[in-house]
């Protein structure tokens, strides 16, 4: 569907090489705007957005957030942030400037503007939750000095500075808690669950579980994550959030471990692992706010998205593009 012309905008998205902002890219061009993608691929990749080299209304700009920006656009997507465990931890000290310093520059590019802009927060908030699920009332539990703290404590200050630009500045503000979400363009050595049991499975390698697996995560596909960060987006001025996008269906690791080897045929075997440290325990989005306010629900459940995820891994695998995975 292309909108018509006096409706197209122009919209940055930082870190829209990675997982999350290609997809966001892509709806964006369907919907028949214009697409500033500013990444500085650490973690992002050019074969994300490989499929928009010739496309007229996309342009891809190598730029670290950490550093001002200088552009004219209508809105502001900021995604740009390692999200994986072993990506943030590479180097915990840019993380946190990524974070803090990206957001003072995309905030104060917004300030310019005076457009509106999204901040793609995370669950990582409520830290290791003792609420179950996660309210957005609820203020977290979260080690401020260990080696999580650096995305945690980034994206809290985030947060903090989203709303004290809103508070002193009148700035229209989106901030999404996003939970864990999956499907395919995931980078395959990102050291996430999700990745490193389908890759696993596929080779019929053991499958790493970190602690007994008992541990929860509720998984969202990407698809369903997309439109939600877009009815957020598109939400009236009063509607700042935070505000928790996700799928509630809650699994434990080894379940998931167990559905992947059903789904890929797989001979691989269950093996324990060392837990890292303050992993949490349980998660679990509350998504009553987002029905509300956005009439935003999840519709592909972890049977049906499991299925493009494992092709495209199966892909990656059938090509040679994956090197040995990242463990604990
Ligand atoms: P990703 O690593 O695939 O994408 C992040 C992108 O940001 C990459 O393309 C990377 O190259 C880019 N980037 C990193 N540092 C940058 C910098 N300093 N300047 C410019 N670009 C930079 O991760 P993702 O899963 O797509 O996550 C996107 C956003 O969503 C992140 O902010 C993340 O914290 C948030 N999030 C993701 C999940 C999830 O489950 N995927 C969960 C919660 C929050
Ligand atoms: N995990 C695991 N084996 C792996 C990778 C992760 O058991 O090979 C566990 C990890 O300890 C955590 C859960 O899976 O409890 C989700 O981990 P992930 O890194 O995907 O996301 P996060 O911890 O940030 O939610």
């Amino acid at each position: 569907m292309t909108r018509l012309y006096d409706s197209r905008k122009r919209i940055l998205v930082t870190g829209g090489a990675g997982f999350l902002g290609s997809h966001l890219v892509d709806r964006l061009l369907e919907r028949g705007h214009e697409v500033l993608c500013v990444d500085n691929l650490f973690t992002g990749t050019k074969r994300n957005i490989d499929h928009l080299h010739n496309h007229p209304r996309f342009e891809f700009m190598r730029h670290d957030v950490c550093f001002p920006l200088f552009v004219e656009v209508d809105e502001i997507y900021n995604l740009a942030c390692p999200a994986s465990p072993i990506h943030y931890q590479h180097d915990p000290v840019q993380t946190t400037k990524t974070s803090v310093h990206g957001a003072i520059n995309m905030l104060g590019l917004a300030k310019r503007l005076r457009c509106k802009i999204l901040q793609a927060s995370t669950s990582e908030i409520y830290g290791d939750p003792s609420v179950h699920p996660q309210g957005e009332a609820y203020w977290g539990n979260v080690n401020p000095i260990g080696p999580r703290s650096c995305y945690d404590e980034g994206k809290r200050c985030a947060e903090t500075l989203f709303f004290d630009y809103r508070r002193q500045h009148n700035l229209s503000i989106k901030v999404m808690r996003i939970f864990n979400t999956y499907g395919p363009r995931m980078h395959p050595m990102d050291g996430r669950v999700v990745s490193n049991f389908i890759l696993q499975a596929l080779k019929n390698e053991p499958i790493t579980l970190y602690g007994d697996g008992s541990q929860t995560r509720s998984f969202c596909y990407v698809d369903d994550l997309i439109v939600g960060m877009m009815a957020l987006m598109d939400s009236d001025d009063s509607i700042t959030g935070p505000i928790n996008i996700g799928n509630p269906n809650e699994f434990t690791i080894r379940q998931l471990a167990e559905k992947i080897i059903e789904k890929t045929g797989s001979s691989s075997e269950l093996t324990i692992h060392p837990l890292p440290q303050d992993d949490p325990k349980q998660r679990q989005p509350d998504i009553s706010l987002a029905g509300e306010l956005l009439a935003w629900k999840p519709n592909t459940q972890l049977e049906a998205g499991l299925d493009p995820t494992i092709a495209y891994f199966r892909e990656l695998v059938d090509e040679g593009a994956v090197a040995p995975i990242e463990t604990v």
